[in-house]
């Protein structure tokens, strides 16, 4: 049996697993879903059926039975090779990918605070594995890391500055494997090294970030302290006034119940009062529903506004890059975003912007615009699979 590399996700109540061979394609996925709930379940990718797990199964008994699982198709005769995990929050602590070890798993428990929500589901899948597979090398790899480079000036808050010292309230960013990941596949689309290209880079799903890379090296990022800052995201405000908490504290609603709303009833879904779902809001603005046609009009606008945001951290742009489920699918988001951004010179090819697909290199730019524009699919399970394989120096290809 070849060496394979498994790829490890945790969220809140999810466990997302895929498996990669030496060569770096994707054998199999599989997900589990409303861990901790009554009605949990698992499913492969290209199975039929879902498989049924305990009432309250954690994150524990859903890695097991995928892994049983996976072991009855004959899709992993063996233990894999190398384990990589990804981590939310790296704090100041992580500055890149590390093989776990114990003094990495207590660094991983103090960051728990600035992710409380992230981190303890990450390190219980981290446990989990560690129990199943004892002997393989497993790394963890961090959604903040990449940012680390930003310079004081773009991660510090006009806070006091023991807020800092003491507390650590700075901008960390997120989404920082999948940004790392645009800035090499822009590097190798446009014929040039990572450590020469500059690039401003728009992941759009369900989170939503947007990042400054210069040379190669994150300079700046919407996604702040944690991931609420920024871009209209699917049920998440992005950029408010933080005045906003005082004055629905003076409505009579509590703090707990704005973040709440912040997080889970705002963005999209908010502005649309129908649903999170990019694809949805379109097809409902398409048939006159005006809620949806506004969400789409602030999330572009919204975007376009940090898109001249990030330029100011730049002396040099070679592309700008659209990838995640909407900057990837959607050439009604990229088309509206661009046309408020006329006067810093990007112009789209209509016919590129939405056959993109029939290309290889990704271009959708007209020929008149001052910069390229590239839709790059994201992958940041082979990011996480090439860094274990790479900290576990197995004989799969980093
Ligand atoms: P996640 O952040 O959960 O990984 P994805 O990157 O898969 O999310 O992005 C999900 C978003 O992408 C949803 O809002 C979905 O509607 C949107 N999307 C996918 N395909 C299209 C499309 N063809 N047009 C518009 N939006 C799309």
């Amino acid at each position: 049996m070849e060496d394979t590399v498994l790829v490890v996700n945790c969220g809140s109540s999810s466990l997302k697993l895929a498996l990669f061979d030496n060569q770096h394609r994707k054998l199999v996925s599989a997900l589990a879903e409303r861990l901790g709930q009554s009605d949990a379940f698992a499913h492969i990718d290209g199975q039929e059926g879902t498989i049924p797990l305990d009432a309250g199964a954690g994150h524990d008994q859903a890695l097991d039975t995928l892994v049983t699982a996976f072991r009855d198709v004959g899709l992993m005769t063996t233990a894999p090779s190398a384990i990589g995990h990804r981590v939310v929050h790296g704090g100041e602590t992580f500055h890149e990918a590390v093989l776990i070890d114990g003094d990495v798993l207590k660094a991983i428990e103090s960051c728990a605070g600035l992710a409380p929500l992230h981190n303890p589901v990450n390190l219980s899948g981290i446990r989990a594995t560690l129990a199943q597979f004892p002997d393989v090398p497993q790394t963890a790899v961090f959604d903040t890391a990449f940012h680390q480079t930003l310079p004081r000036r773009a991660f510090l808050y006009a806070l006091p500055e023991a807020w800092y010292r003491d507390w650590g309230i700075r901008r960390y960013g997120f989404h920082g494997t999948s940004h790392a990941f645009m800035a090499s596949e822009a590097a190798r689309l446009l014929g040039k090294t990572p450590a020469t290209t500059s690039v401003i880079s728009a992941h759009l799903g369900n989170g939503c970030s947007i990042t400054a890379i210069r040379d190669g090296i994150s300079v700046d990022t919407s996604m702040g302290l944690t991931p609420l800052e920024g871009l209209v995201m699917g049920t998440r405000s992005g950029d408010v006034d933080p005045g906003l908490f005082d004055f629905l504290r003076s409505k009579g609603i509590a703090a707990d119940e704005v973040h709440r709303v912040l997080n889970q009833e705002s963005g999209l879904l908010g502005l649309s009062g129908q649903t999170n779902d990019m694809r949805s809001l379109c097809e409902l603005a398409d048939h006159g529903h005006e809620p949806s046609q506004t969400a789409i009009d602030v999330f572009c606008f919204r975007l376009a506004r940090y898109v001249g945001a990030m330029m100011a951290s730049l002396s040099q742009l070679d592309a700008l890059v659209f990838t995640g489920g909407i900057g990837e699918n959607s050439p009604r988001i990229r088309e509206e975003t661009i046309r408020h951004l006329k006067l810093t010179g990007f112009e789209l090819s209509r016919d590129l912007n939405i056959h993109h697909g029939q290309f290889s290199d990704g271009h959708i730019e007209s020929p008149d615009s001052r910069f390229p524009v590239l839709v790059i699919p994201t992958n940041e399970e082979l990011v996480i699979a090439r860094e274990a394989a790479r900290l576990a120096g197995s004989d799969i290809q980093a």
